[in-house]
């Protein structure tokens, strides 16, 4: 086997897709703020708004964003209470794919380096921390979020980040695996790896970028996964 690394996707990826209303997690953060309902319907739509404004310019610029910087944007307070009730919220939509852990093992055993990149507001602590509460932070030999970059995928730089941060210099010996045909596999493929796509997140179509790109492989199910590349 050539390959020595895989790297996933996290969200729609490691996480099954879920639709979640992205205004309501504003709402709790300013629902904390704010004691008089109009203020916080106004904070709240400010957070969103200038949110969006980040993620249209990951997806025009691949300029990485934190939340910290949202808040900022919005010239809403930094409160750690209500960036608790922010992420308690968002709690429903970071649990792994119980398909995970096993297939991670697999990987493992097979003595392949294993690795997360994900394009995320979300300081990496909060990443680290649903990982470790789902059991599989320890099978990865190290996870890049691009909260700590300064740009997103499918930037050529974020990719070599965690290329990196696994230990592998050829890039062709590595597979990504993502659900994004723009940021996960035409990046991917954007520095030489091999790019397996995860095609069943229904993505905003305000975060998609058309892109005529071709994954070395489809995978329908987490599970399959060792057996999609055993070959490679
Ligand atoms: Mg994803």
């Amino acid at each position: 086997m050539t390959i020595e690394a895989v790297i996933f996707d996290w969200g729609g990826t490691l996480t099954p897709w879920r639709t979640v209303d992205e205004h309501h997690g504003w709402q709790a953060y300013a629902g904390i703020l704010h004691d008089d309902e109009e203020r916080a319907r106004e904070a709240a739509r400010a957070l969103r708004t200038a949110e969006l404004a980040r993620w249209a310019s990951v997806r025009d610029e691949s300029r990485a964003f934190t939340l910290a910087q949202v808040l900022q944007d919005a010239a809403a307070e930094h409160d750690e209470r209500a960036l608790d009730a922010y992420r308690e919220y968002w709690v429903q939509a970071t649990h792994t794919d119980p398909e995970a852990a096993p297939m991670l093992a697999e990987l493992r055993d097979r003595g392949l380096k294993l690795g997360v990149l994900s394009s995320t507001p979300w300081p990496s602590a909060w990443h680290q921390e649903w990982l470790h509460r789902d059991g599989v932070l320890d099978h990865f030999h190290a996870t890049v979020w691009s909260s700590d970059l300064p740009w997103t995928k499918p930037h050529p730089s974020a990719f070599r980040a965690a290329l990196d941060a696994v230990g592998v210099s050829d890039p062709s010996r590595a597979v990504y695996v993502g659900d994004r045909p723009y940021d996960d596999i035409s990046g991917a493929k954007g520095v030489g790896m091999r790019a397996v796509l995860v095609p069943h997140s229904d993505i905003p179509a305000a975060q998609q970028v058309p892109v005529d790109v071709h994954p070395d492989g489809v995978l329908h199910r987490l599970a399959d996964l060792p057996e999609l590349i055993a070959g490679w």
